[in-house]
């Protein structure tokens, strides 16, 4: 059985793109044009994932995104939000309303099945992205499975923490992560930790990766991202 994916999307020309490529690719399908005629279908049938539009014309992407993370019997289907907002913030509230990756338009539909293969790689491994190395530029690769970075080919000697920054980091390149962000990550929902902590240990993890701790940048007042 193919996986099958929503699309939420009010645009008929970017749909019919998106579906093309998802055929091609072999997967199942089914359009809905309004957050209404979703959360029809989404009663008979779930998804295997939701390729979701942020601007509707009946409701926000984000409000449908919510909902279906306070949805018990939905909250583990994973989401893409699609849109033409590129702003970080914006990237930020898509992340804590609990979609899994987000992908600015004008999009590769390339890139965007890529990322939906990933994302159902993981799910079906139920959140654990063993198997999965991550190489930023060349530079610096992050092997989730055996706890291992390195910078050009050498081994990097990481606290767990500090991994653990890495990781959820460079899962997502490019995105922000507020402090309390990181925080969750690491320790759960654990208020004893302060903010600051991030400030530590990522000043401890940059001077250990040498001059590939250039890729990790602060934004003011928000927090850090990996930039490639
Ligand atoms: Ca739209």
């Amino acid at each position: 059985m193919k996986e099958l994916i929503y699309i939420v999307e009010d645009e008929p020309d970017i749909a019919a793109l998106v579906q093309l490529h998802l055929e091609k690719t072999g997967f199942r399908h089914r359009w809905f044009q309004t957050a209404k005629a979703f959360f029809n279908g989404i009663e008979k049938s779930h998804p295997d994932l939701v390729i979701l539009d942020l601007m509707l014309e009946d409701m926000d992407g984000l409000e449908i995104c919510k909902n279906l993370r306070n949805d018990e019997k939905k909250k583990n289907i994973p989401i893409i939000m699609l849109t033409a907002r590129a702003e970080e913030i914006d990237k930020i509230l898509g992340l804590e309303l609990g979609a899994d990756d987000y992908v600015t338009k004008p999009f590769s539909p390339k890139e965007l099945i890529a990322r939906i293969k990933a994302i159902l790689r993981r799910s079906q491994k139920q959140g654990t992205n063993s198997e999965i190395i991550v190489r930023i530029g060349e530079i610096l690769a992050i092997d989730s499975e055996k706890f291992q970075v390195s910078v050009r080919g050498e081994n990097i000697d990481l606290t767990t923490t500090e991994f653990k920054i890495l990781e959820i980091l460079s899962n997502h390149p490019g995105w922000v992560f507020s402090r309390e962000k990181i925080l969750d990550h690491i320790w759960g929902y654990d208020k004893a930790v302060i903010d600051r902590t991030v400030d530590v240990h990522i000043r401890h993890l940059r001077e250990k990766l040498g001059d590939a701790g250039a890729f990790i940048k602060n934004i003011r007042g928000i927090g850090y991202k990996l930039e490639i």
